[in-house]
């Protein structure tokens, strides 16, 4: 998938994804998550859960993103065909299904791709491979701007879009610094509810395995990671960590401020904006710029306020809908 410049480690290239895969135990037996359970952060509540990924060890190797496919394909979007209409009209269908296999951008199939910077620092050349997915912020616009309450924010800091109450409308990736989730259309509840009034699909996005976290075990990524690059744990250990990783690379920290805080910390012996200038950046292809707080802002605030209640009755209504939908349709 990426080219390995000379001097890089190389990848082990002897062995196929799935071949590593198994060989990890990540597509049978789950690890266990190496982490404090039950520790308490200052609030008196369980603290939330965050990652580091040191990128100066990352091979881009993409065994992580085979991982994740495979391990939540389940979770990917069965579209219908032909899909409805869209309303409005300018609205644009968004298919990945003929694409469900590209793997050098996010996609509604594809929770996580590895971006490459490639340049100079401090007159030496630099290649480094960065794993890019949702951040999982500790504030996150996407959760409180969801008018529908589909996308949230778990307890364990993981944020993630509830699949059976999204209608594809998009406003996560709209007020998301990073445009990380992303649109399949001809799936979801709308299709039950009101394909010609609105909506136009599912908003998919790495949810960090939430099931695999409940039941103790690492997201697939760090698991199978044959270089150990991720790390999961309590926010401050993992602040902690973080910290140290760049201290003692003399290098610097993305995550811990941006957007007002994330549960994404990553590590890298070159400045972060050094790293974007040298990014093919766009739609599925997040920067790795500075992002102010989003849900500072007044409009937000405001909207945000009008958003919870609303959500929670929608989602009230939403569920109820889409259960009398099935039943008329035959389907339980
Ligand atoms: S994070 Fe690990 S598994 Fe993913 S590309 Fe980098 S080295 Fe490979
Ligand atoms: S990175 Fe974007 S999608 Fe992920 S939690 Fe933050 S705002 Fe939401
Ligand atoms: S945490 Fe899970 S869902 Fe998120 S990128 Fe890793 S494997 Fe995919």
């Amino acid at each position: 998938m990426h080219d390995v410049k000379d001097g890089a480690v190389a990848r082990p290239s002897t062995l196929s994804r799935r071949t590593f895969l198994k060989t990890a135990g990540v597509v049978g037996a789950a690890a266990v998550l190496p982490m404090n359970a039950g520790s308490v952060g200052a609030a008196g509540r369980p603290e939330e859960l965050a990652t580091v990924l040191d990128i100066s060890q990352c091979i881009g190797c993409g065994a992580c993103v085979e991982a994740c496919r495979e391990i939540n394909g389940h979770k990917h979007p069965k579209p219908e065909k032909p899909f409805p209409e869209m309303f409005p009209k300018r609205v644009q269908a968004e298919d990945w299904t003929e694409r469900r296999f590209t793997d050098d951008r996010l996609t509604p199939f594809n929770w996580l791709y590895i971006q490459t910077a490639a340049g100079e620092w401090n007159g030496k050349p630099f290649e480094l491979h960065i794993p890019r997915r949702c951040l999982h912020c500790q504030n996150p616009p996407c959760a409180n701007l969801c008018p529908w309450g589909a996308a949230l924010r778990q307890a364990d800091g993981i944020v993630r879009i509830n699949e059976k109450i999204c209608l594809g409308g998009g406003k996560c990736r709209d007020v998301c610094p990073w445009e990380i989730p992303q649109r399949q259309t001809g799936v979801g509840l709308y299709l039950d509810l009101m394909p010609r009034i609105a909506g136009n699909g599912v908003m998919y996005k790495c949810d960090r395995c939430y099931q695999r976290v409940a039941q103790g075990h690492e997201p697939a990524c760090i698991e199978v990671c044959p270089m150990h690059i991720q790390h999961i744990g309590p926010r401050s250990e993992m602040l902690e960590l973080a910290r140290k990783l760049a201290a003692d690379m003399d290098g610097y920290v993305y995550g811990a401020e941006e957007n007002g805080g994330a549960n994404t910390f990553y590590v890298s012996p070159v400045p972060f904006d050094v790293l974007n200038a040298t990014l093919q950046t766009g739609p599925g292809r997040p920067h790795l710029k500075p992002v102010q707080d989003v849900m500072a802002k007044a409009e937000n605030l405001t909207w945000a306020l009008v958003a919870a209640p609303l959500a929670g009755i929608a989602a009230g209504l939403l569920t109820g809908a889409r259960a009398m939908a099935q039943k008329e349709s035959g389907h339980e």
